[in-house]
């Protein structure tokens, strides 16, 4: 059981705002450090994106800093549940990820993000038609120029499970969690004061942000504008089916289109390109879909998708989140902006945040990931995204 708080009034070393898979990796990360970090969250736990994420964690990405957090992260999913003490259904399948090329170019970029890859330690690879169609029986590829392959990627059964284990370890250790909503974050002399709606005020040395496509808001008014957009992004599933159709999740990047079947037999699919008012919109994206399953996994021909799940990605210029310390507001830190990859990197998010609020020397993807890359230009956009 998820204990909550009614309210917590005392001051506090450090609060963490929201209570998503970010705020309470940083909750776990400083609690096992020896703080009691207070959790204010606004509705429940994993109430926005982190409860809509289908679990994919993958390690397959373009730039080097995406790769260094996704294989960290990696290394503490693969061993979760003795990680957190957990006996919560915590089952991390990897059935692998196939990035489809349909082109030379296409193949090119894939080739040089594995190598990257490849730097950080990532196990993937690239693939001929020929074996792509052997990692996902049932593909046709004769559209296909080659693809890239790591079979450690994978997917959660239960993702919002590990979210709730997550808050269950963090609270274990000393973190309180509690419902309520920020409104409005206010400088007190030494550290910072929270008000929130109930009337409560809360006291901190240290304020974590991790509030998702609402953290801009809520830091607007301190003057600190957070490049980060809301975008809404549509997940299809069809009712279980029996028979095991399409193990690793497949993408085509040029085709605009993800497939997979999860653990309990439902099939996953999605039109990456989705823009606009689903109730208009929804019979266009299930035509996309239907044409390129036809093309690429005819496999999924009989396969009706009834339901529609719609959430939203906190997304920024460069597909990377806003990491740390907020320059010249002293206690004052970021972890938002996932742009769609926040549940898989939560894990060496939670350690390299929770670092300078502990005292720990900055880990080097703080500078890299900072607020300031915005108005310096130091952008590097990462490519690979679903
Ligand atoms: C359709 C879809 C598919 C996705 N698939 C994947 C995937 O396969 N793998 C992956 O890694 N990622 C995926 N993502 C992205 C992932 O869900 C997010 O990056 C991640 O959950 C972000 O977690 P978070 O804790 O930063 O934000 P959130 O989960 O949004 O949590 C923020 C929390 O802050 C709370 N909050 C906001 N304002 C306040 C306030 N003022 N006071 C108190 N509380 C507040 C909110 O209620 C919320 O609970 C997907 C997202 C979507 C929408």
């Amino acid at each position: 059981m998820l204990r909550t708080e009614p309210y917590v009034s005392a001051a506090r070393d450090v609060v963490v705002v929201g209570a998503g898979v970010t705020g309470l990796s940083i909750a776990l990360e400083l609690a096992e450090a020896g703080l009691a970090p207070l959790v204010l969250e606004r509705t429940g736990v994993a109430a926005e994106a982190s409860g809509v994420q289908p679990g994919g964690v993958r390690q397959q990405w373009s730039t080097r800093i995406s790769c260094e957090l996704a294989r960290e992260s990696f290394g503490v999913y693969r061993e979760l549940a003795a990680r957190l003490d957990s006996d919560l259904p915590l089952e991390f399948d990897r059935c692998g990820y196939l990035f489809l090329a349909h082109s030379q170019p296409a193949l090119a970029e894939l080739e040089q993000s594995v190598a990257r890859q490849n730097q950080a330690g990532v196990p993937s690879h690239l693939v001929t038609p020929e074996e792509a169609a052997v990692f996902a029986p049932g593909l046709d590829v004769s559209s296909v120029t080659g693809a890239s392959w790591c079979s450690e990627d994978g997917y959660f059964d239960h993702p919002q499970a590990v979210v709730e284990a997550f808050a269950q370890a963090a609270q274990a250790r000393g973190a309180t969690l509690a419902i309520d909503e920020v409104t409005a974050i206010e400088s007190d002399g030494a550290g910072w004061r929270l008000r929130l709606r109930t009337g409560v005020q809360v006291r901190a040395a240290h304020v974590v942000v991790a509030a998702g496509y609402d953290s801009p808001e809520l830091l607007r008014p301190l003057g600190v504008e957070l490049p980060i957009v809301r975008e809404a992004r549509h997940l299809f599933f069809s009712n279980p089916v029996p028979e095991s159709i399409l193990r690793p999740l497949v993408i085509s990047s040029e085709r605009h289109f993800a497939a997979k079947q999860l653990a309990d037999g439902r099939v996953l699919a999605s039109d990456l390109s989705a823009v606009g008012d689903p109730e208009e919109a929804r019979p266009h994206w299930r035509q996309h879909l239907r044409e390129t399953i036809e093309e690429l996994l005819p496999i999924l021909g009989y396969v009706s998708l009834p339901l529609l799940v719609t959430g939203f990605y906190d997304v920024t210029p460069d597909n990377q989140p806003v990491l740390g310390p907020i320059a010249g507001l002293e206690g004052l830190h970021l972890a938002a902006g996932f742009s769609g990859h926040g549940f898989m990197l939560a894990p060496a998010v939670g350690r390299i945040v929770a670092g300078p609020v502990l005292g720990r020397a900055p880990d080097e993807a703080l500078e890299r990931l900072s607020l300031d890359r915005f108005s310096n230009g130091s952008l590097t956009r990462e490519l690979q995204t679903v």
